[in-house]
């Protein structure tokens, strides 16, 4: 606390720690609006006044503002990433069935996962699986064939129901073993 006074009462020392708190007000405020260019601007604005007062440490306290803007920038990004949901949210698309599957990690799904569908794995064309009664062995199939390329995945026995149940069970284990669940 004592450094703290002796620098508030300092004429460099206090325009440092004034631009530190405007700096890290600034940054908060403009984190919440995700605005950056406004907090570039008055960025500008803060060294330009300063540079106006204070003409032999401006490039220290400009140096000073910039460092404060870049770690807070740098902590805000470390807590976005970071932690186990980085993994989470990665895993967000695989191969079965010979066929690509994408998805999006949803908490609002019971299985959380939302959005689901299948890509061809040549051509990129999506894939809707078609379900259809085989009347040889009177069961039901899906099969997974590209309109647009022609490519066809593996056919799986069942409704489509329950084959993409058993895609939403391996893309669940798949997440178990990543997070060592
Ligand atoms: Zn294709």
């Amino acid at each position: 606390m004592a450094l703290l006074k002796k620098l508030w009462y300092d004429p460099v020392g206090s325009k440092v720690l004034a631009a530190g708190i405007v700096a890290v007000l600034a940054a908060l405020l403009t984190y919440i609006l995700e605005l950056w260019p406004v907090f570039a601007s008055f960025l500008i604005t803060t060294y330009s006044f300063l540079r106006a007062s204070t003409p032999v440490y401006n490039w220290l306290i400009g140096l000073v503002i910039v460092l404060i803007g870049l770690a807070l920038r740098g902590f805000v990004a470390g807590h976005r990433k970071g932690g186990k949901g980085t993994l989470i949210i990665d895993y967000t698309s695989d191969e079965f069935f010979g066929v690509c599957w994408r998805w999006r990690i949803d908490e609002g799904m019971p299985h959380g996962i939302g959005h689901l569908h299948s890509l061809c794995p040549k051509c990129r064309y999506q894939i809707l699986p078609r379900e259809t009664m085989e009347l040889r062995v009177s069961q039901w199939i899906v099969n997974f064939e590209c309109q647009d390329c022609g490519y066809k995945g593996e056919t799986q026995a069942g409704m489509w129901r329950e084959v993409e149940q058993r895609v939403i069970l391996k893309i669940q284990r798949n997440l178990r073993e990543r997070l060592n669940l």
